[in-house]
């Protein structure tokens, strides 16, 4: 038996055992789904053949973010979670390297070591901004370029023009938008002048869904069809569709939390902004190697590796939950750890 080597710089993941209660570490939203939209959800799936397989190309799901978004079904694909289409995507197109910008999302990273593809690593400067530039000139034998905004688990938006630089070499960009929702900026606008643009969102953060799995792809109509031409015919499940549906209609409710999320986290980052870097997402990342010391006091934050290590990234939580972070934080500094 010959098994393919494990990719290196990717941690083993830490199955966390023991009696924690707080857990920031995996940019979940705080708060489950309110009972009413959860009743809503139930009565469509109780009206959902469950013997039967979801829509091959997930057509009702995609026309409903069309709609939202003002575009054509056609010009969105939709998969189980976001990691699954940055799978796909990987494979999808010709070339010689991926393009990477470090420290960002371990995940393409991953996911071109697992397809035996190369990646070619342009780092962020010093305030982990993009250089169009450096990025332009690696353009030409890339595949793809991944290009976080806001950057995970820096928390900051890359500059329009920056990306600008990188769209009009013409090489395709996957602008990676998970938190775009906190931020409130997005490029789905540049979709119309640009056909190597490729949009990717998720419903596990602003809306709530990490569980259910699902994401999205905006882009061009031949990008779609290319990547239904390989995309695993019934990975996203008829049960999750239909949630996605659903919550797609209570956006009011979605936008609510995220205020929610984004006072409390320049809560935080007020009282922390020493060590915390300004975030447009809904974590922070800290310059505090208390990563040990919170998971004593029972909260769980994300430790980081590389040129972020002695760094912790921390998820906004509910108020309480935050409340004990701060006071846990307020500690580990007092006691000069
Ligand atoms: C969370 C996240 C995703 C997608 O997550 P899924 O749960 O797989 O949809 C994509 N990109 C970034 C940067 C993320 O943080």
């Amino acid at each position: 038996m010959k098994i393919r080597g494990l990719v290196k710089s990717f941690e083993p993941y830490r199955v966390l055992e023991g009696n924690y209660k707080i857990w920031l570490d995996k940019n979940e939203n705080p708060f489950d789904l309110p009972p009413e939209i959860k009743e809503e959800i139930f009565e469509e799936l109780r009206k959902t053949p469950f013997n039967r397989y979801p829509h091959i190309t997930a057509m009702p799901l995609r026309e409903a973010i069309a709609e939202f978004y003002g575009l054509n079904p056609e010009n969105v694909a939709v998969g189980n979670g976001g990691d699954e289409l940055l799978s796909y995507l990987t494979r999808l197109f010709k070339g010689d390297y991926i393009v990477t910008t470090p420290p960002t999302f371990g995940m393409y990273y991953f996911y071109a070591k697992l397809n035996e593809i190369p990646v070619v690593e342009v780092p962020l400067d010093e305030s982990f901004t993009i250089n169009g530039d450096m990025i332009a000139e690696k353009a030409k034998k890339a595949s793809i370029v991944f290009i976080t905004s806001p950057n995970n688990p820096t928390g900051n938006t890359q500059p329009r023009e920056e990306i600008l630089k990188v769209l009009d070499t013409g090489v395709t960009v996957v602008l990676d938008e998970a938190y775009a929702e906190f931020s409130g900026k997005s490029c789905i606008d540049l979709l119309d002048k640009y056909e190597n643009l490729i949009i990717l969102r998720t419903f596990s953060k602003a809306f709530s869904l990490a569980g259910a799995r699902a994401g999205y792809l905006l882009a061009d109509e031949e990008i779609i069809n290319a990547f239904y031409r390989i995309k695993s015919p019934f990975s996203l499940n008829s049960l999750t569709m239909i949630t996605a549906k659903v919550m797609l209609n209570h956006y009011d409710v979605v936008m609510e939390r995220v205020n929610y999320i984004i006072k409390e986290r320049e809560r935080i980052y007020k009282k922390f902004k020493d060590y915390a870097y300004p975030s447009e997402a809904n974590f922070l990342l800290m310059r505090l190697d208390a990563y040990e010391f919170l998971l004593e006091k029972g909260i769980v934050v994300r430790k980081l590796g590389g040129q972020l290590k002695e760094h912790i990234r921390v998820t906004i939580g509910k108020r309480e939950e935050n409340d004990e972070l701060i006071n846990a934080l307020k500690e580990f500094l007092e006691g000069d750890y």
